[in-house]
């Protein structure tokens, strides 16, 4: 078995609006292994973007223990969990958070820069951006571009320093399915190429034809947890 890169333990998290509590999670238990390509489903309002926020170290649990990298988040200062999500992991936001004055290249560029990258970091960016067929829009700022390559260029972002573990949230959710392919192409060959992990939460039944895992929740619980075969895309494509 792969080594676990998080540990999810009972985890609970409310949300106070006003008098309401939301118990958007539940108890949840999950364990994320190296090399995992993990499809989070469930429906909308199971807790999928609540659980890759405490996973990602954007956000604290109620209760119970989320554990990256074998250490438990609870335990670090606000200012080393900005150092493991700068150094090991990489997020895609829903809402891309693109930084709106800087062009597709710089957003990618500013990432590996605040990472420490040297003078190869617009080599790395512009390759990566080309891997998504955005090499010719490199240098147009967020809005001038569509909300699919908004999308692509925070995949990009979020990849480029090839960080250990990727979370993204519904990353295929603006995409047509040409793209959306390329897209998980490009995905699974940095998880086979670079030993990367990929965490991602998704609507869309392609992404889930894609992953090695589907993990599926509801009322802020896993109800059930599905190891597939990785090759198995490939494999309906080839019959
Ligand atoms: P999903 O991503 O699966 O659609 P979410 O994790 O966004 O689900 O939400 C889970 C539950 O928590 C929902 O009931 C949602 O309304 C609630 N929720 C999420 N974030 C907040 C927040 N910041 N404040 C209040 N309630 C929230
Ligand atoms: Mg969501």
């Amino acid at each position: 078995m792969n080594e676990v890169l998080v540990d999810v333990r009972d985890v609970r998290k409310d949300f106070h609006v006003g008098k309401i509590t939301v118990n958007a999670l539940r108890g949840l238990d999950l364990e994320v292994r190296k090399g995992d390509f993990l499809a989070i489903v469930g429906p909308s309002g199971s807790g999928k973007t609540t659980l890759l926020n405490l996973i990602g170290a954007l956000d604290v649990a109620t209760g119970g223990v989320v554990s990256v990298f074998g250490q438990d988040l609870s335990t670090l200062s606000r200012r080393r969990r900005a150092h493991l999500r700068l150094t090991s992991l990489g997020f895609v936001f829903q809402a891309y958070n693109l930084v709106p004055v800087l062009t597709a290249l710089e957003n990618v560029e500013f990432v590996l820069e605040l990472q420490g990258a040297g003078s190869e970091r617009r080599e790395a960016a512009m390759s990566v951006l080309d891997e998504l067929s955005l090499g010719e829009l490199s240098g147009r700022r967020p809005n001038e571009l569509s909300g699919g390559q908004q999308q692509r260029v925070a995949v990009a972002r979020a990849v480029a320093a090839k960080p250990r573990l990727v979370l993204a949230d519904e990353p295929t959710a603006n995409l047509d399915s040409e793209n959306a392919e390329a897209l998980l192409r490009m995905m699974r060959g940095l998880r086979d190429e670079h030993d990367m992990t990929f965490v991602f939460s998704t609507h869309d039944p392609l992404v889930m034809s894609y992953a090695s895992r589907v993990v599926t929740l509801r009322d802020g619980r896993v109800i059930s947890d599905e190891q597939k075969n990785s090759d198995a895309h490939e494999h309906r494509r080839a019959n």
